[in-house]
């Protein structure tokens, strides 16, 4: 999956997801991709982010809105996704004793963005005045630009 999301100079944000879905996908499985909330969410008010992973577990935590909404409550978009996505983690850990892949990204509308990861993922950030840039992020909260 890839995820996106965008901040123009009018202010106004978007949010996507392209995917092929999970690897040999039971015919008519839809994933999180596709629905806003789990696979992507934006306010152009607060901000966006976007998911991916297993889908069957970023569905049970509508993990892209949740983020959206503690942007909105005050929470960077760094903190946003951590307090997101490691206690929902923590959650299904504890819960069904395993979770799956899940990688976060968001941006607010002041062009800050954060990540989070249970996993290890790439990204890229490209802002008007930089070159874009590409980190990897893993679990332990490193992201080292490559
Ligand atoms: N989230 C996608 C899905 O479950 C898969 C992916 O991100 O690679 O369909």
């Amino acid at each position: 999956t890839i995820g996106a999301i965008s901040l123009d100079s009018f202010g106004s944000m978007s949010a996507g997801t392209s995917s092929s879905g999970l690897f040999m996908k039971q015919p008519g499985r839809v994933g999180d991709s596709p629905l806003s909330g789990s696979g992507f969410y934006v306010d152009s008010d607060i901000g966006g982010a976007a998911a991916t992973g297993l889908g069957e577990d970023l569905m049970k935590g509508i993990l892209s809105y949740e983020i959206v909404r503690c942007m909105a409550e005050g929470l960077s978009p760094q903190e946003a996704c951590d307090k997101t996505v490691y206690s929902f983690h923590d959650k299904l850990t504890k819960r069904y004793g395993k979770c799956g892949a899940m990688s976060l990204i968001a941006m607010n509308n002041k062009s800050e963005w954060g990540v989070a990861t249970n996993v290890e993922f790439t990204f890229s950030v490209a802002t008007t005045s930089e070159e874009p840039q590409i980190y990897l992020a893993n679990m332990t909260k490193e992201k080292t630009t490559s």
